[in-house]
């Protein structure tokens, strides 16, 4: 799209419901201007979630024009389910863009890692680039930006590589998705296996510090997400690959990914880089889609 001029210029509320984070801004172009950040309380369930969004429209009355929410989990059409219930339990199809449609008329909701792909695509490691992103986190999700298009999918789903199985499982059924090979919660299980009880975060420290038990387990996840990026890379083409999440930008892990992929042959050697927002490109990227969608309708979003 080439109007990132005009949405530099729109201020958005917006907000990010993660599964351990609530963040809301008041945003305007890549800027936050304001911004809350809460713990993310599973138990109070998505009405609960939506309560410091409600808030901050109070508060921030007359300064925002446009309203955009990405969330963990799947927006198929106009409702929010889990993917996940570990993650974030939505119990059931939400109706999320209704339930905040007195502040705004027109609410944009998207899946969080759909968001991050639009803000690296729009402003980020990618610009202008067609490209996919990877959070790399508790969980492994991601986004794809084809032909200058997010694409969501006909059920919001596009882009979910956290959910497809690395191996085919025999004809028992769907075999086990690969976020439960190379994420956080990968490596923790692995250490539990262990007896450790500790964190894939912990589990980088003692890497640091010379650990081969945690070397070896930082490199398979990168080798297996490697071969996820090649995957990708035969499906899809992408002119960039954007990693991001508190796994894939702890350092050395996008070496790590990028290591194992030498040997493929530079004809079809893939871009790999960093995310330029880290933990805020859900909220840039849906701030982003907001913006433009006001201005698609030309500026009319009523009751803000
Ligand atoms: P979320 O999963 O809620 O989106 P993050 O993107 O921060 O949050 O990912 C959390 C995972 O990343 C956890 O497994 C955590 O242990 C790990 N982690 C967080 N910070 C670091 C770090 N600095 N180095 C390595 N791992 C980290």
């Amino acid at each position: 799209m080439s109007c990132q001029g005009a949405i530099s210029n729109v201020t958005a509320l917006a907000a990010d419901i993660g599964g351990t984070k609530i963040r809301v801004s008041l945003i305007r172009g890549e800027q936050e201007l304001d911004t809350r950040l809460l713990p993310t309380e599973p138990g109070i369930g998505p009405e609960g979630w939506l309560q410091p969004i409600r808030q901050a429209a109070q508060d921030w009355a007359g300064r925002f024009e446009c309203l955009g929410v990405a969330v963990s989990g799947q927006i198929d059409g106009k409702m929010w389910r889990s993917v996940n219930p570990e993650v974030l339990p939505v119990g059931g199809a939400f109706p999320l863009v209704s339930a905040l449609s007195e502040i705004c008329d027109h609410v944009i909701a998207r899946n969080d890692a759909q968001a991050a792909a639009w803000a690296e695509h729009i402003y980020g490691a990618g610009k202008r680039l067609d490209l996919v992103f990877l959070t790399i986190s508790t969980g492994l999700g991601g986004g794809i930006v084809c032909n200058g298009k997010l694409l969501r999918g006909h059920r919001g789903l596009a882009g979910r590589f956290g959910q497809i199985s690395p191996a085919l499982n025999g004809d028992t059924g769907f075999g086990e998705p690969f976020e439960k090979f190379a994420t956080g919660r990968w490596m923790a299980h692995e250490a539990a296996k262990k007896g450790l009880d500790i964190s894939a975060k912990e589990i980088f420290e003692n890497m640091v510090a010379g650990d081969a038990w945690s070397r070896q387990i930082i490199v398979t996840s990168a080798r297996r997400v490697a071969n996820l990026c090649r995957d990708i890379q035969y499906t899809l083409d992408p002119e960039m690959i954007v990693i991001g999440g508190g796994i894939g930008l702890a350092t050395g892990y996008i070496d790590d990914v990028q290591n194992a992929l030498l040997s493929i042959d530079p004809s079809q050697a893939m871009t790999i880089r960093a995310s330029a927002f880290k933990d805020r490109a859900g909220i840039v990227g849906i701030a982003a889609l907001a913006a433009q969608s006001h201005l698609q309708r030309g500026g009319k979003d009523e009751k803000i």
